[in-house]
């Protein structure tokens, strides 16, 4: 989980949130309006990186990446178009997390969030792992690593993968790069 920086609120969902929440509470259904211009304006803050896991984000429009409701929409209706709420996520860790909420999590966006106070790589078996040394909190990283399942055999694997790409140059740039924390 790379740190994030969250931009302004983009005006559309300004202007229509109030009225699609209500939609939403009386419904059930959530209905974007603008996914892909929603979609845009989240991925712009990961550099096309899910928020949580960082794996790189597909294209819109293919099945990744989808919109992360940090504060689950089933359980907190009035923030299903909180801007502050939203995150662009991959499917997997979507799909893991799915209506699951602790008040321990992480956020990308928290203030003063830094990986490396966080989390460690090990890099014999490819999981994350949470600092313990001098960080009396933890079991906050335990926690997300549990919850969005980093630590699942598909993302392990994909970041043994990655790692052996990077040793081969295979990318250009950080900025493109799978698990910028790598
Ligand atoms: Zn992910």
């Amino acid at each position: 989980m790379i740190p994030m920086k969250r931009t302004a609120e983009p005006e559309f969902l300004i202007s229509g949130k109030q009225k699609w929440t209500n939609d939403f509470i009386k419904t059930g259904i959530i209905n974007w309006h603008n996914r892909e211009l929603l979609l845009k304006d989240l991925k712009a803050m990961t550099k096309d990186h899910c928020a949580f896991c960082d794996d790189v984000l597909s294209p819109i429009g293919s099945a990744d990446p989808e919109i992360e409701h940090f504060k689950p929409k089933s359980k907190y209706k009035d923030l299903a178009f909180d801007w502050e709420n939203l995150y662009p996520i991959c499917r997997h860790c979507n799909g893991t997390k799915n209506d699951i909420f602790d008040d321990l999590l992480l956020r990308p966006d928290e203030l003063g969030y830094q990986y490396n106070n966080w989390f460690r790589l090990d890099p014999n078996s490819f999981e994350l792992k949470p600092v313990k040394a001098g960080n009396k909190y933890w079991n906050r990283a335990e926690t997300t690593i549990r919850i969005y399942g980093f630590n699942k055999p598909d993302k392990v694997g994909r970041r043994s993968f990655v790692s052996a790409e990077l040793a081969d140059n295979k990318y250009l740039s950080k900025d493109f790069q799978p698990f910028r924390f790598l």
